[in-house]
């Protein structure tokens, strides 16, 4: 709640970049600390820095503070959630398009904060195409210049990420189950463009070798905000079947908040690759609801866990929380209460899924 009472500070001209800056600092420093506390084997820095999952590489907050050049706040929904509220992308409005902040830079400074190896969290390409306009064309910019200088940027991204540090990069793909919607109050979603959402990524991914996308994955999940979702009623085998053909190495995918996980069990098991371009896919399922305010029980993460190894190879198994416990920097998170024991509660969640992994670990006999 700190940081962001100095979020809203920044966007009201209150508080200045360095201390805005230094309360940046202290979350993800708390963040590295408290989820190594967890014996979590790998951290995150809780993107403590980024404006959204979404939109840190093209402005500092969601009020629009420090806009990427080339762009306007006015762009499409990129989520409507059940709740009502929304989130919106800025729009662009010419050439050509660059990154401003890289998610190195968040990778960088954890590094200094970090005993254990990092992962960072970055955008997919497909995610950002919704920047163009849907039906209009760019003046001086086609779209396909765009996805061009698209790709470049996130391919850097990944790069570069891999160069300050991060032992893993995944890529945040809440846009492909949201592709299977069809609101008609969110126009793209209509316009069936999961398979080229999934080729646009691939026109990244395949851009790195098998050795190095085994560190590559991609996050899948119906959107989390405000204890919200966007797509949770979308089937899975609508997408699963399609997301397994990008060639990354692993898949970090909601589960636990399924109301039948063992079908999507049984999905990941039959479309998941063995060989994905020279990578066996691990399936890392969701057994942490971010969304619900309730700690899951060591016990309860085993159990998700060996009912899922009757359908996914145990050695491309592992476990994940469902999603971001707070994607968007501005997040209340409703039902916990406030985003202060939301936080507390986050961290109690992940030691469950820490020890609930081991237990099944050592009952399947690996790890
Ligand atoms: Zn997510």
């Amino acid at each position: 709640m700190k940081l962001q009472a100095a979020i809203a500070g920044y966007d009201a001209g209150k508080t200045t970049r360095e201390e805005l800056t230094r309360e940046q600092d202290a979350a993800c420093l708390d963040s590295i600390q408290r989820m190594e506390a967890t014996g979590a084997p790998i951290v995150s820095d809780g993107e403590q820095r980024a404006s959204s999952f979404a939109t840190y590489p093209i402005t500092d907050t969601l009020a629009g503070t420090g806009l990427a050049e080339n762009l306007a706040a006015d762009g499409q929904y990129f989520a409507i959630f059940t709740d009502g509220h929304h989130r919106q992308l800025p729009r662009l409005t010419g050439g050509p398009f660059r990154y401003k902040t890289f998610a190195a830079e968040y990778v960088e400074k954890a590094m200094k904060m970090a005993t254990r190896p990092l992962k960072q969290a970055v955008i997919a390409p497909s995610m950002l195409s919704l920047l163009y306009p849907l039906d209009d064309e760019v003046k001086g910019y086609s779209r396909e210049k765009f996805l061009e200088d698209l790709c470049n940027e996130c391919e850097r991204d990944i790069r570069k990420s891999f160069a300050a540090g991060a032992k893993r990069v995944s890529i945040d793909f809440t846009e492909g189950r949201l592709a299977c919607r069809n609101d008609p109050k969110n126009p793209w979603t209509g316009r069936r463009m999961l398979e080229q959402f999934i080729e646009l990524n691939n026109r990244v991914i395949d851009r790195f070798s098998a050795q190095e996308r085994t560190d590559i994955g991609i996050h899948t999940c119906p959107g989390g905000d405000c204890d919200s979702t966007h797509s949770a009623d979308v089937d899975y085998a609508d997408l699963l079947p399609s997301m397994f053909k990008m060639n990354a190495g692993y898949f970090l995918i909601q589960l636990a908040s399924e109301k039948d996980k063992e079908r999507v069990y049984k999905l990941c098991g039959t479309h998941s690759r063995a060989d994905a371009n020279g990578v066996p896919q691990v399936c890392f399922v969701g057994v942490i609801n971010p969304l619900n305010p309730r700690v899951e029980t060591a016990d309860e993460v085993c159990e998700d866990l060996l009912v899922a190894s009757r359908h996914i190879p145990k050695e491309r198994l592992g476990s994940t929380d469902d999603c971001g416990f707070s994607p968007f920097s501005i997040d209340v998170k409703p039902k916990h209460g406030s985003p202060d024991v939301a936080r507390d509660i986050a961290f109690q969640k992940i030691a469950s899924r820490v020890k609930g992994t081991a237990m099944a670990s050592e009952k399947l006999g690996v790890g």
